[in-house]
């Protein structure tokens, strides 16, 4: 019988270490707490007052959230992320929201990080961009314009491509990719 995404959604939570800190079965040192939200430190933190803020219902990756819940939760990293900048005295603060392993994503449920820097505090590495023509740039634009869809209707099945474990198979691509060509990397901004 096929999966379902209710099936994968249930299979997820079922295991998963956030779902425990909101219910209380693994302690953490909570921030703050709504009816939607919960916001607690890291416990393997980039700088201190490196901070996931979580929804409390369990979705795997932000496209899955239900629009409401979306705007609930990206209100509470806007107001976390200005007293965290009091709090800490930060000079920056990084929002980091991972989807899939390829991505970086640990724990299948849905987080934002808050991450206060410092000048120069060489916590975290620069991105690997590359250099892309002006051309391909414009056609790579075009393609994704003509494949989005109104913005009200927008919901999101996850292909099997978008995996938050890192032990699966190299995926398989359905569709054709955009692709962008890497060419003359460079580890400036
Ligand atoms: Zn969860």
């Amino acid at each position: 019988m096929a999966q379902t995404q209710q099936d994968v959604l249930k299979a997820s939570k079922e295991q998963c270490i956030f779902c425990k800190i909101i219910s209380g079965d693994i302690s953490a040192a909570k921030i703050y707490e709504d009816d939607k939200v919960f916001a607690f430190l890291d416990i393997n933190p980039v700088n201190a007052g490196h901070t996931l803020v979580v929804p409390k219902d369990h979705y795997i990756v932000l496209p899955q959230l239900p629009d409401d819940l979306a705007m609930h939760l990206i209100k509470v990293v806007k107001y976390l992320s200005g007293a965290i900048f009091e709090m800490t005295g930060a000079h920056g603060i990084n929002i980091y929201q991972n989807n899939g392993a390829a991505a970086g994503q640990e724990v299948p449920h849905v987080h934002f990080h808050i991450i206060p820097r410092r000048q120069d505090d060489n916590a975290m590495s620069p991105w690997n961009r590359s250099k892309i023509d002006p051309e391909q740039l414009k056609q790579i634009a075009e393609e994704m314009g003509k494949n989005l869809k109104p913005i009200s209707s927008s919901t999101v099945k996850l292909s099997s491509n978008t995996s938050v474990s890192k032990k699966t198979s190299k995926p398989k691509r359905k569709g054709k990719p955009v692709k962008v060509k890497r060419r003359n990397s460079t580890n400036s901004p």
